[in-house]
């Protein structure tokens, strides 16, 4: 079923009983050609291009709880492409793009808002390195404007402006960056990709992974054995884990990033804005809460809740930054986790068992990557070389130093 607004009347007069589940419920095949594991974003959304841009064919995504279950619909739901380094900016542009067509591209209303990005800056010194990030993204097509204090203040006169201890001199702005729906975007990408054939395999835990003189022969599950030529793990904060079961060691670690959501205000807040002397963040959702996060917890875990710490951090940020948070009730809190790499940047490479592929690496910034990440993982699948835009996501680049360190912390993953 095609939706539109002309299947919304007809169903309204029908008294909405023609919908139907936006995806099959399939049985696990013995066999496919390609497999893909875990069913977040990234991996439904190679397995959707898979098919639809490489026209490959019987194609699995295996996921050990629900659709979505993991950070595709647990982050902030921020999407931008306003990096500096050569080796991230073109491809978070190229993600970009994609999330500009991606609801005609998949039928789907994933809420994409393109209400814009504001980076403030506290100090002379982050003035200059925020316009040589603008320039860098101007460079790669991404478009961006630095704000004067003036400025920052008649866009969002709630902020702390004069706090003697963090002026606000300004911001660096991306105007395209915004929001989507995060969980919208892992239904979109799912149903897109049942329409082209993908079984979707929910509750199918991967176990293992069958291997013969280096070379993959498929994967064990939950529901049983399934053989396959190609496999692409996509299992975010789990792939430490997942690739421990094919002998690989990964220059990940896990951590926990927590998200908070304040009950429902009036619009106050016009787009997304982060504080530049903290690590603070906040938007507004379209149902009016405020949404916003910090640092992560800092210690290793694979548990999907945060400690109280971080807790009391992210408020001092919020209370310095935009002081009427104070009244704001918190609604909901959670956690998710996400792969740490060592340098902040992700990985889609192949890895040294033939035929086993790896999507990972994220950090707390995969959401926005979801459809180039997608895309690219889906040409590295189909045609074994990777996307122009992701050579630089190298497994072997920490071995040879050849790091994307965004930041500048070194290889210290909590810093990133
Ligand atoms: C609180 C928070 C806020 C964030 N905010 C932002 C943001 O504003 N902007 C942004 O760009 N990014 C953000 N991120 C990061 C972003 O959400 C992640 O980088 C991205 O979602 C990871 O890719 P994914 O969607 O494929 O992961 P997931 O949705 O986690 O998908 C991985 C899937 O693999 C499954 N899996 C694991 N092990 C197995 C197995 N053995 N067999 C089968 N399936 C398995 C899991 O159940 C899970 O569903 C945030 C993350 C968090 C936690």
């Amino acid at each position: 079923m095609r939706f539109s607004g002309f299947r919304i009347v007809a169903e309204a007069l029908k008294g909405h009983t023609g919908w139907r589940p936006l995806w099959r419920d399939p049985e696990p095949q013995p066999a496919y050609d390609y497999v893909i594991v875990g069913g977040g974003g990234h991996g439904l959304a190679t397995a959707y291009y898979l098919a639809s841009r490489f026209g490959a064919a019987r194609i699995a995504v295996l996921e050990k709880g629900w659709l979505g279950s993991g950070n595709v619909a647990r982050n902030t739901t921020i999407i931008r492409s306003n990096y500096l380094l050569a080796g991230n900016e073109p491809f978070y542009e190229f993600s970009m793009k994609l999330w500009e067509g991606l609801e005609q591209d998949l039928n789907f209303n994933a809420m994409v808002s393109q209400r814009g990005i504001i980076n403030l800056f506290h100090t002379d010194a982050q003035r200059d390195a925020f316009r040589r990030r603008g320039n860098a993204m101007m460079l790669a097509g991404a478009g961006a404007r630095l704000l004067d204090a003036d400025e920052v203040r008649r866009m969002a006169p709630f902020l702390n402006h004069d706090n003697a201890r963090f002026p606000i001199r300004g911001g660096l702005m991306q105007p395209r960056a915004g929001t989507a729906r995060h969980d919208g975007v892992a239904w979109g990408y799912a149903r897109a990709a049942a329409r082209l054939g993908v079984d979707l395999i929910q509750n199918c835990e991967v176990t293992g992974f069958r291997i013969d003189n280096g070379r993959l022969r498929g994967v064990e599950t939950t529901r049983g054995s399934i053989a396959a030529g190609t496999v692409g793990v996509a299992v975010a904060g789990s792939s430490s884990r997942v690739m421990a079961q094919a002998g690989l060691r990964l220059p990940i670690e896990s951590h926990v990033l927590q998200a908070f959501v304040t009950e429902g205000l009036k619009p106050t807040i016009p787009g997304v804005i982060t504080f530049g002397a903290g690590h603070f963040y906040i938007s507004q959702s379209d149902k009016g809460g405020l949404v916003f996060g910090g640092d992560i917890d800092g210690y290793n875990s694979y548990a999907q809740r945060g400690g109280l710490p971080v807790v009391e951090d992210v408020a001092e940020g919020g209370m310095a930054l935009m002081p009427v948070i104070g009244r704001a009730r918190l609604l909901r809190m959670w956690g998710g986790v996400v792969d740490m790499s060592m340098d902040g940047s992700p990985i889609i490479d192949r890895t040294p068992v033939d035929g086993l592929y790896l999507n990972g690496g994220w950090c707390y910034g995969g959401f926005k990557a979801t459809p180039a990440s997608g895309y690219a993982f889906a040409h590295l699948l189909a045609t074994g070389e990777p996307h122009e835009t992701a050579r630089a996501y190298r497994l072997d680049r920490f071995a040879r130093g050849y790091v994307i360190d965004e930041r500048g912390a070194g290889a210290q993953p909590n810093l990133h």
